[in-house]
């Protein structure tokens, strides 16, 4: 329907009140005898002057015609857009512009309801009792120092109040910075009227409901059901999805009537101490805040009430609003925990040697502080279930990659089988989701960003079969049946995304939706999902190998195209640039149709920064390790190394070659090294960790690279160099 404009002037309201507060009955903002419309199904009518009425005199003719007094006994009242019903004065009290309106100065002998209290009402209010009827005067109410309260419409607390709401609701304020912009955008989404018995289906973690229609709406047949009137008066944020509710995915145009549900003193959470050593309360399922056995229950009165902790709400639980089940925390104690790690006794660490191999006690201890990482399964376990899978598909797989990164490349740089195990403990977790949950499974993995929740199943598949193929005197045959049981729960999964010969894309030949996301996610997000896809196809060819079949070739052909289609599209955004020395620089804009040009082969503007490049380049490693041909070989990776060193030693956010930053160098982000990330390409060129390092005093340096994780990654470093020379090492 396409909106009136509105006939409606403020000024109304007032004579609308004016005229209710002199007439005996609560509610009766329009005469009885005013003419109503209804269109026969709808739970409200409207009169003449309402907005949402038709102007074509063919559709009115259709609607049913009556008096309000008729429509009050069927119980349909006038809608919140009709001027002057009681509705719409509601909506004015809670959403008009305040700035623009100032309190009404009421005549002494407007009839109000006063109890003899400090707050008295109008008719119109819609705190005024039900079962009350006016029974004195504004002037008598004032004189003994009474106001009228805060929903009173026009008095000098509504007023009040509308300003601070008014400003609340305009910038959404106390949603932050992000979540005020996204929110305020759903009002470009043209207003659209919604019957108010709508179905909407209520999640089971956040306190969000979706049209039955919203592809958000996971596992339909399980969850409740309720109006969306009550979705709305209940509180229920509606229509909105992502981690912060930023992403609206349904009810589009829907104007909320009542206020969002926010915590109250009551609401059950839970809290973690800072570093800081303040006390830090969410709610479960926030996804700033990994659940683990060690953090305390607590309502938000209860953390508010710890002062001496300086205690706080996280804004993103602010924004996101209230959960609806609380964790399972027997079950949390349940999962494998990994052991602790106690440094030896007058230990201290050091620096390892890009070249040189650390003493056998040295990796020992490397070993025992990475088998002390948590094996990030990242969903926790809510009362209800339903809940955790909620909490899963909202999740980004950035922070679990982290630790299973660690993991492999800990494996690969000590061959320690008990670090290869704790990938198995989360891979077994996100293989019994895949089975159990095929649906949900299919619809996080349907773009590569979501395919890295498999991350852990495709890497120690593969580092089980491979060793399986090589050594098979070291691999019993219950690893190979756990290994291909991950892949088969892989492969399931990513049938509907990378199979199927429906919907090709012309340029790629790979399905069009997959290829189309190619094109537009940033890359740093979609590299360690092509990296997954990589090490899955490896580790089906060792598979077919192990059991001596060819069955699994039709998904392996598919797969290897998706990642070389991946890598071809990725190269022809960037840039592969040949310096006068005759050495190569890749680099590449952090997204796809930015702001960039070409000119004599360099790519200009737009370029990644440090930091997102190298998150990109851990999806690279993978695709270098499982199948190199597919776009990350040697000649690629040097060309990276190339890129990070030069960038190293200049004073550059962002990466790009020697020529290109002659013409205009770029910071995407403030420049920072070292990045441990990085020290891997000191495989494919001498001097990369010295490079990340440059900036830092010689203490410095000492203390950067004897945290764990520069030990970690120095060590790797060596592994990728001994495997350029012999292409069939699993590990140091
Ligand atoms: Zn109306
Ligand atoms: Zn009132
Ligand atoms: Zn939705
Ligand atoms: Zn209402
Ligand atoms: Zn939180």
């Amino acid at each position: 329907m396409k909106p009136k404009p509105r006939k409606f002037i403020p000024g109304l309201l007032f004579w609308a009140v004016l005229v209710a507060s002199n007439l005996p009955t609560a509610h009766a903002g329009l005469p009885d005898d005013t003419t109503v419309y209804w269109n026969g199904s709808g739970k409200r009518v409207h009169i003449e002057k309402c907005r949402r009425l038709t102007d074509d005199p063919a559709e009115l003719a259709k609607l049913t015609k009556m008096t309000l007094a008729e429509a009050k006994v069927k119980e349909l009242p006038p809608c919140s857009r009709c001027p002057g019903s009681e509705l719409n004065e509601e909506r004015l009290a809670e959403t008009s512009d305040a700035a623009s309106q100032k309190a009404k100065a009421f005549p002494p002998e407007t009839k109000v309801y006063w109890d003899g209290g400090k707050r008295g009402h109008i008719a119109s209010c819609r705190r005024f009792p039900e079962d009350k009827e006016v029974n004195s005067t504004y002037g008598k109410m004032t004189a003994a120092g009474a106001m009228l309260c805060s929903r009173c419409p026009g008095s000098q607390l509504n007023v009040e109040r509308k300003a601070r709401s008014s400003n609340k609701s305009k910038d959404y304020g106390k949603y932050g910075r992000k979540g005020a912009k996204a929110r305020a955008a759903w009002l470009n989404y043209p207003e659209k009227e919604y019957d108010p018995k709508t179905k909407a289906y209520c999640d089971a973690l956040w306190m969000r409901v979706h049209e039955e229609s919203c592809p958000m709406v996971l596992l339909k047949d399980k969850k409740r059901v309720i109006t969306l009137e009550q979705a709305d008066k209940e509180g229920w944020r509606i229509g909105e999805t992502g981690q912060s509710g930023r992403e609206r995915c349904c009810f589009h145009g829907y104007r909320r009537n009542h206020p969002e549900k926010e915590f109250n003193q009551d609401t059950p959470g839970l809290t973690q101490i800072m570093k800081s050593g303040r006390l830090k309360w969410h709610q479960a399922g926030c996804h700033r805040f990994i659940i683990k056995p060690e953090h305390v229950p607590m309502t938000m009165g209860e953390a508010m009430a710890k002062t001496d902790m300086n205690p706080y709400v996280c804004v993103h639980c602010i924004e996101r609003g209230p959960n609806l089940t609380t964790v399972d925390l027997k079950k949390l104690r349940q999962r494998p925990t990994a052991p602790e790690f106690t440094p030896p006794a007058g230990w201290t660490p050091e620096p390892f040697s890009p070249d040189k191999r650390p003493s056998e006690k040295e990796i020992d201890i490397l070993i025992q502080e990475t088998l002390a990482r948590d094996y990030s399964i990242l969903e926790a376990p809510f009362e209800n279930p339903l809940a955790s899978l909620e909490e899963f598909m909202g999740m980004r797989f950035f922070f679990p990659v982290d630790n299973w990164l660690t993991f492999y490349q800990a494996y690969r740089a000590t061959g320690d089988k008990r670090i290869l195990e704790s990938l198995r403990v989360s891979a077994r977790h996100y293989r019994d989701l895949c089975n159990n949950y095929p649906d949900v499974a299919q619809l996080k993995a349907r773009d590569p960003e979501g395919m890295a929740f498999m991350y852990s199943m495709a890497v120690s598949a593969r580092l089980t079969l491979k060793l399986a193929r090589k050594h098979p005197e070291q691999v019993n045959e219950q690893e190979i049946a756990e290994a291909a049981s991950f892949l088969k729960a892989i492969v399931s999964t990513l049938k509907p995304v990378c199979e199927g010969d429906d919907n090709l894309d012309s340029e790629m030949g790979i399905p069009k939706e997959l290829a189309d996301d190619f094109r537009r996610r940033a890359f740093n997000r979609a590299l360690n999902g092509i990296g997954t896809i990589a090490m899955a196809t490896a580790a089906l060819e060792d598979l077919q190998v192990v059991v001596k079949t060819s069955a699994l070739q039709p998904q392996i052909d598919r797969y290897r195209k998706c990642v070389r289609e991946y890598f071809k599209n990725w190269k022809s955004e960037g840039c592969l640039y040949t310096e006068a020395d005759g050495k190569t620089y890749f680099y590449y804009p952090y997204i796809a149709g930015g702001d960039t040009k070409r000119q004599n082969g360099l790519l200009l503007g737009g370029a990644d920064d440090q930091g997102h490049y190298s998150h990109s380049m851990q999806g690279v490693m993978l695709v270098h390790d499982a199948t190199p041909e597919l776009g990350a070989d040697d000649e690629f990776m040097t060309a990276v190394a190339n890129a990070v060193y030069h960038n190293s030693y200049t004073k550059n956010g962002s990466i790009q070659c020697p020529s290109a930053d002659k013409i205009q160098p770029l910071s995407r982000k403030k420049f920072g090294a070292p990045i441990d990330r990085f020290y891997m390409f000191e495989a494919f060129r001498d001097g990369v960790i010295e490079g990340q390092c440059s900036k830092l005093s010689p203490s410095e340096k000492v203390s950067v690279n004897s945290e764990y994780s520069s030990r970690l990654k120095t060590l790797h470093a060596q592994y990728l160099k001994a495997l350029r020379e012999n292409p069939g090492l699993i590990h140091l």
